[in-house]
């Protein structure tokens, strides 16, 4: 049937959601499109944190074993039970226990499919009328936008550079009001790639209890802590104000295509459960889909088969990677890295346009850098900071060495005429 042009529609996008949904692919794929498809070179990819495919970075065969006979066991080919297979979570349950000053149950892990369905979940059952959220700025944009289709209120606080991206704990208690139910962090922190000391996280839960509300720990990079920090999980302050944990085996064990991950509830005074919230997530994991049965079936092989010494061979490498960034980042006049990195596989750099000729901000740096020199980085503004560029090391060591020559050789091209680059 032939329909006017000017029928009449109930129904239409949201501008609301177009304007806030901010997510890393889509900056990605934004820059991305500027390729020159005539470069012969390979596109360097500082804008993706995902170094699996590296050989550098292949998860262990003994990992890809674990998974495999679970497969071949024939045990996991049915649907997993909606909180997740049963030895699966008992065995993240002992795994996390052992950096715990208490036990944490079964019962008080969740799995998810992949960290980016533990934080979809945990916005969902807080989303409801009136309720706000603080989370960073910086960030993992998937907390706003996740936020922003749940109309839950955001609410922003600063990471500081200047005190190594601590969280601006008097700005949080200015923000916060009756209606904020849930402070995020991100520890090892992406964008930033530092690692929150024992007494910081202590003065957040100490934060968090005053002001009545709970803690969203991040910890999708625990364990990835190769400065001088030791990673402190933060449901070691479970007790101060309740913590709920998420995390997944995508980057420490460099798998994040198998999609799983958790929530953790380290709530050792059990207040989650009295306020309702832990019904609230178990009512939403019965409607959403699981992590396929067989990844699940293989964890308990997995963290045991979880040596030291892959853990260490891991942290080298990312050390490595880390001190020579920060020391060639530093020797471009356009480019700052305050802090360098001790955690995670990322860092934050500042774009000193003022160096540069014709360069209007870093959205515009990143698309004629990927035009230029096919150099893929993530505008800062995907993270919530202008003019700031995220930087992942997770590569190889001579691609961060090729692309870092490929940036000095567009800065010299772009630099304002009375700069000299020795
Ligand atoms: C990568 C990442 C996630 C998403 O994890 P997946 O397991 O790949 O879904 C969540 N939070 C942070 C901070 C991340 O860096």
């Amino acid at each position: 049937m032939e329909i006017n042009s000017d029928h009449h529609w109930n129904f239409h996008g949201d501008e609301h959601l177009n304007k806030f949904s901010i997510s890393v692919r889509g900056f990605l794929n934004l820059v991305s499109s500027h390729r020159n498809t005539d470069d012969p070179r390979p596109i360097i990819a500082f804008g993706r944190a995902d170094p699996s495919a590296y050989p550098a970075f292949h998860t262990s065969p003994l990992f890809v074993e674990s998974l495999v006979s679970a497969v071949q066991s024939f045990k996991f080919n049915s649907y997993p039970s909606t909180h997740g297979v049963l030895s699966a979570r008992r065995a993240l349950a002992e795994y996390y226990s052992n950096s715990l000053p208490y036990q944490l149950s079964p019962d008080e892990v969740f799995l998810t499919v992949g960290c980016t369905q533990a934080i979809e979940i945990v916005i969902s059952v807080l989303a409801r009328p009136n309720a706000n959220i603080l989370l960073p700025r910086p960030s993992y944009p998937h907390y706003q936008t996740r936020a922003v289709f749940g109309h839950l209120e955001v609410r922003n606080f600063d990471l500081l550079p200047d005190k190594g991206w601590e969280v601006d704990l008097e700005a949080v208690k200015a923000l916060a009001d009756s209606n904020t139910v849930a402070i995020v962090i991100i520890n090892p922190n992406n964008p930033c790639g530092s690692v929150y000391t024992y007494q910081h996280l202590k003065e957040i839960a100490e934060t968090a209890r005053k002001l009545g509300i709970f803690v969203i720990a991040d910890e999708v990079y625990a364990h990835m802590a190769f400065g001088h920090k030791p990673f402190v999980p933060m449901g070691v302050f479970g007790s101060i104000a309740p913590v709920l944990t998420l995390g997944s085996l995508s980057k420490k064990w460099s798998v994040p295509g198998w999609r799983l991950g958790w929530i953790l509830v380290t709530d050792p005074n059990g207040i989650l459960e009295k306020n309702g919230i832990i019904e609230n997530i178990k009512n939403y994991l019965d409607i959403t889909p699981d992590p396929p049965t067989c990844i699940q079936g293989a964890i308990p092989q997995i963290l045991a088969k979880t040596s030291d010494e892959f853990v260490s061979g891991l942290l080298d490498l990312l050390r490595t990677n880390a001190d020579i960034l920060y020391e060639k980042i530093n020797e471009i006049p356009c480019l700052t890295c305050p802090n360098k990195p001790e955690g995670s596989m990322l860092a934050m750099v500042k774009l000193n346009l003022e160096q540069l000729e014709g360069i209007k901000n870093e959205m515009d740096f990143c698309i004629k850098l990927m035009k230029e020199e096919s150099v893929l980085i993530l505008p800062g503004l995907a993270v919530g900071m202008k003019n700031w560029l995220r930087f992942s090391f997770g590569m190889e060591r001579s691609s961060i060495e090729d692309g870092v020559a490929r940036l000095k050789a567009f800065y010299k091209r772009h630099a304002k005429a009375s700069n000299h680059i020795a």
